[in-house]
C-alpha cells in the first residue's frame, strides 16, 4: 500500500504553459499506478472530484480546482519486445515526451522524429492524437495501459479502441475523463523511415546527401523549424494552436474559393479538405492582434498568446469573440483544441 503525498492549495500558475492563475484545493504528484489508485480511492471516499494533469500545455484550467488534482509523474522506458525490423517500446505516462524522443533518437529507432520539441507528457500524447509535420501518433502506437477512474481496474487499449482521429481520440470524446493512462507502448521501425513530405522539412532535408539522413538529424530539421517559428512558452504564455484546422467538404470549399481567393486548403479525401484556421485569422486580422494582455502570435496566426497572464474565463470570452468574426466573415466555425475544466 502506498502512502498518498497530498498537500492543499498548491498554485498551479506554472503548471499550465499559458501562465494561466490557478490554484489546486489538493493536489497529489502520482509516481506509480498503484499511487494512483490510492488517489482514486481517497478522491472517492472525500468525495472530490479528479482532474488529470501532465504537462499542462494543453488545458485550460479553472481559478480554483476544488477537487483533486493528480499529476501523473510515471516515470519508465523500457523495450518490450525486439525483432529484426522493429521495437516495441514502453514508455510511463509521466516520461516527458521529447525526452522519450530523445531516447529513440539515441537508440537509432525511426518513428519519433517528426514529433520532436512537443510539449507536454506520454500519457497525454494519446489523448489528442498529437500531430505534427505529417506524422500523427496513431502511426506509432501500439497500445496503452489506463486506470478506470470508477473501479480503479487496469485496462488496455489497443488503437482501434482509442478512435484517433485528426487531434482527436475517445479520451477526448465519449470516454473523456474517465481513464487515467499509466503507460503507451509504440512500435517503432528499426529501418529506415522516412516521412518527408510536410513541405517546410522537405526543403531541409533535401539539402542532405541521403547517407546523412537518420532519426537525429530529421529531429534537428523538425526542432529548427520549430525554434524559429513557434514561441517558447517560457517566453510567450501559450498552447500552441488553439483552433484545429477545420475539415470541410470540397463543395463548401470550392464556393469558399470563390469568394476568398487565395484560401488555402489541404486534401484529406476523395469528399473533404482541410482548411488552415491560421489563414481564416490572418485574414480576418487577428494575427498579432494584442489586447488586454491576450493576443495572437505575430509569427502563427493560430497560436493564442497570453502574455497577460489573464484567467481561462478572459481567455475563453476573447475565444469566442474570434470565432464569432471568423463564422461571420467565412460561415466555417473553429474548434478549439485544448481541453478546457471552466
Ligand atoms: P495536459 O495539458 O496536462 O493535459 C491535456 C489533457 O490530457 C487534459 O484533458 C488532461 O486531463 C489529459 N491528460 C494528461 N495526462 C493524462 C493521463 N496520463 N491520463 C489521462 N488523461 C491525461 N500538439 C500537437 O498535437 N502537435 C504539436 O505540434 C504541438 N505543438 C505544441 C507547441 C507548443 C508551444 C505548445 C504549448 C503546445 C503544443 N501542442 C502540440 C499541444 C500539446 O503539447 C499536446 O497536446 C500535448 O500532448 C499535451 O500534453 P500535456 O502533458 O501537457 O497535457
Ligand atoms: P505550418 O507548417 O505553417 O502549416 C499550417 C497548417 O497547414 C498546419 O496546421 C498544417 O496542418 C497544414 N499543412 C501545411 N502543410 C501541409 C501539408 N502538406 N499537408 C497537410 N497539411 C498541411 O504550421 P505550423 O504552425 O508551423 O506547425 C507545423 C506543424 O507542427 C504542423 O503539423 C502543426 O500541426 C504542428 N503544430 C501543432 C501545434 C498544436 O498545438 N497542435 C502547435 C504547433 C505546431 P496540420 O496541423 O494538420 O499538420
Amino acid at each position: 500500500m502506498s502512502k498518498l503525498d497530498l498537500s492543499t492549495q498548491i498554485s498551479l500558475d506554472t503548471a499550465n504553459t499559458l501562465a494561466v492563475p490557478s490554484r489546486a484545493e489538493n493536489y497529489a504528484k502520482i509516481k506509480s499506478t498503484d499511487e494512483l489508485k490510492d488517489a482514486l480511492n481517497f478522491a472517492e471516499q472525500a468525495k472530490l472530484k479528479v482532474l488529470v494533469l501532465g504537462g499542462g500545455s494543453n488545458i485550460l484550467l479553472p481559478d480554483v480546482v476544488s477537487g483533486l488534482v493528480l499529476h501523473i509523474d510515471i516515470q519508465g522506458i523500457e523495450l518490450l519486445n525486439e525483432d529484426q525490423d522493429h521495437v516495441l517500446l514502453t514508455a510511463g505516462a509521466g516520461v516527458v515526451w521529447h525526452e522519450l524522443v530523445e531516447y529513440c533518437l539515441a537508440h537509432q529507432y525511426w518513428g519519433l522524429e517528426n514529433l520532436s520539441l512537443i510539449p507536454g507528457t506520454v500519457g497525454a500524447a494519446p489523448i489528442q492524437n498529437i500531430g505534427a509535420y505529417g506524422v500523427e501518433l496513431q502511426e506509432v502506437f501500439y497500445e496503452l495501459n489506463a486506470v478506470d477512474k470508477k473501479s480503479r481496474q487496469d485496462v488496455t487499449f489497443d488503437k482501434k479502441a482509442c478512435e484517433f482521429s485528426y487531434r482527436h481520440s475517445a479520451f477526448k470524446g465519449s470516454l473523456k475523463d474517465q481513464f487515467v493512462i499509466s503507460s503507451v507502448t509504440f512500435k517503432l521501425s528499426k529501418t529506415p523511415n522516412l516521412i518527408q513530405h510536410y513541405p517546410v522539412l522537405r526543403k531541409a532535408l533535401e539539402k542532405l546527401s541521403d547517407k546523412e539522413i537518420s532519426p537525429s538529424i530529421v529531429s534537428r530539421c523538425v526542432c529548427d523549424i520549430r525554434r524559429e517559428k513557434l514561441p517558447d512558452p517560457k517566453d510567450v504564455p501559450n498552447l500552441g494552436s488553439f483552433f484545429k484546422n477545420p475539415i470541410i467538404t470540397k463543395e463548401q470549399a470550392q464556393n469558399l474559393q470563390q469568394e476568398n481567393k487565395g484560401l488555402v486548403t489541404f486534401p484529406v479525401d476523395d469528399y473533404h479538405v482541410k482548411v488552415a484556421a491560421a489563414w481564416l485569422l490572418d485574414q480576418a486580422g487577428w494575427k498579432g492582434f494584442l489586447e488586454n494582455g491576450i493576443g495572437f502570435y505575430s509569427e502563427q496566426a493560430l497560436v493564442l498568446i497570453n502574455p497577460g497572464k489573464r484567467s481561462s474565463k478572459e481567455i475563453l470570452a476573447f475565444a469566442e469573440r474570434v470565432e464569432k468574426d471568423v463564422a461571420a466573415k467565412f460561415g466555417i466555425s473553429l474548434e478549439r483544441e485544448p481541453v478546457s475544466y471552466c
